[in-house]
């Protein structure tokens, strides 16, 4: 049987690793860089059809016991009047609910934890990874799902640069039971949008951080991008409170307290009553740097790079998961069909630089009408979450 080595055990590593195995295609070992088992990161995502797809198909699991979905999307003014408002259905969970699920379906035994690639020898029939603790082990494929910060591809693609949007997302999350009955409520039924100069905010439901779903014990979560000039007023944002610099986020609990207050009284200043009081609610807000990363190779002999390893497209689409679970899905279906891996790789290459190619021309717009032009308009389908368009 083929041989697949996956670098990185987050929702991309972890998906395209339970379908290659689940579909008896390959036998897979995944090794994750991090000691332990990934931590809480990203609070909410936008949970799209791809990247439930494995956990409802494969993993016989309910998605309304993992998600809370919202049915309208609505738009406030700093009044705090409804301006807009549709029926819209979104699910929304959360990476931690997500990744602990995904890991439980993967064997433990072949998910290796304290393993960080460092280098490897590539060929056209195999490729041997190298790991900082000296071990090394031979694959057929290896798969580089090594997120935004992607090592192997800045070895791979040494020109190809991460683009700082000129923004950062703000976020947060809240226990409902944190909320007043009726602000809960408000914020619970629908994902609620303010759109304000050179910046927007939406908020929405996700599981607890024990993965509840039941009402009252979810979270509502924010993200609020904020731009900031590259140079000092960014490099002070993202030097946390240890004097530690960290290029792509700040993690709850560690962002200077002048930020924190000078977020909360914008928030207040600026923002409609019921979002101001959710960020000002928020114990420990984070950030992460919003970039936009494009590649035109995704194969390199029996490396390929998926997720976030490729391409990085701003969050806007809330698609970033959703396209390293699709990346997975098309390679295990051409590895299925093919029964020839550089056959399959060339196919899935073309299909998938598409892909993050047309996500990225599509996240760069919403992101510029929002943070530069200021002429967001909520009727415009184009400003729908969605994977393959806007809405899909
Ligand atoms: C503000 C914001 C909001 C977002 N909202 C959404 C949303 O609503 N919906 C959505 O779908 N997506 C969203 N995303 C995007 C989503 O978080 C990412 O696209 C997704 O996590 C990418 O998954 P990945 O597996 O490719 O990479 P990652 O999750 O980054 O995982 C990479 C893994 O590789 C490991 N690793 C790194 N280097 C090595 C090495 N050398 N050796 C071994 N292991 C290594 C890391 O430890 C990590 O576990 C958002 C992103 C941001 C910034």
């Amino acid at each position: 049987m083929v041989k697949v080595g996956i670098i990185g055990g987050s929702i991309g590593g972890l998906t395209a690793a339970c379908l290659l195995r689940d579909r008896g295609i390959a036998e897979v070992e995944v090794f994750e860089r991090s000691h332990s088992e990934l931590e809480q990161r990203g609070a909410g995502i936008g949970f799209l059809e791809p990247a439930s797809r494995y956990l409802k198909a494969f993993a016989k699991i309910d998605l309304d016991d993992i998600s809370v979905k919202t049915q309208k999307i609505r738009y406030l003014d700093r009044q705090n009047d409804i301006t807009f408002e549709k029926g819209h259905t979104y699910r929304f969970s959360s990476w931690t609910t997500v990744y602990k699920l995904l890991l439980r379906s993967f064997d433990s035994n072949s998910y290796k934890l304290g393993q960080e690639l460092v280098d490897w020898e590539n060929g056209s029939k195999a490729v041997t990874a190298k790991f900082k603790n000296g071990e090394s082990a031979t694959f057929d494929l290896m798969i580089c799902a090594d997120g935004v910060g992607s090592d192997s591809r800045k070895k791979l693609l040494p020109n190809v640069l991460s683009n700082y949007s000129g923004y950062v997302a703000w976020r947060g999350i809240v226990s409902e039971s944190d909320l007043d009955q009726k602000l809960r409520e408000r914020l619970s039924e629908a994902i609620t949008y303010y759109v304000f100069a050179n910046s927007h905010i939406l908020v929405y439901p996700i599981p607890s951080l024990d993965g509840s779903v039941k009402k009252g014990e979810r979270l509502i979560n924010f993200v609020w991008y904020r731009n900031y000039a590259e140079g000092s007023e960014l490099s002070d944002l993202l030097t946390g409170e240890d004097g530690k610099y960290r290029s792509i986020s700040v993690p709850p609990g560690l962002l200077k307290e002048h930020h924190v207050l000078e977020a909360k009284a914008v928030a207040k200043a600026r923002m409609p009553r019921d979002i101001a009081n959710l960020v000002d609610a928020t114990q420990n807000p984070f950030i992460q740097v919003v970039y936009d990363v494009s590649v035109d190779k995704m194969v390199f002999q029996r490396i390929c790079l998926l997720g976030d390893a490729a391409f990085v497209a701003r969050p806007h689409a809330a698609a970033g998961s959703a396209k390293a679970a699709e990346d997975g899905w098309q390679l295990a279906n051409l590895l299925e069909k093919q029964k020839d891996i550089d056959k399959s790789l060339k196919m899935w290459e073309s299909m998938q630089l598409r892909l993050g190619k047309d996500l990225i021309k599509r996240t760069r717009l919403i992101g510029d009408r929002s943070q530069v032009y200021n002429n967001w308009n909520p009727e415009e389908k184009r400003f729908l979450f969605g994977l393959h368009k806007a809405g899909e």
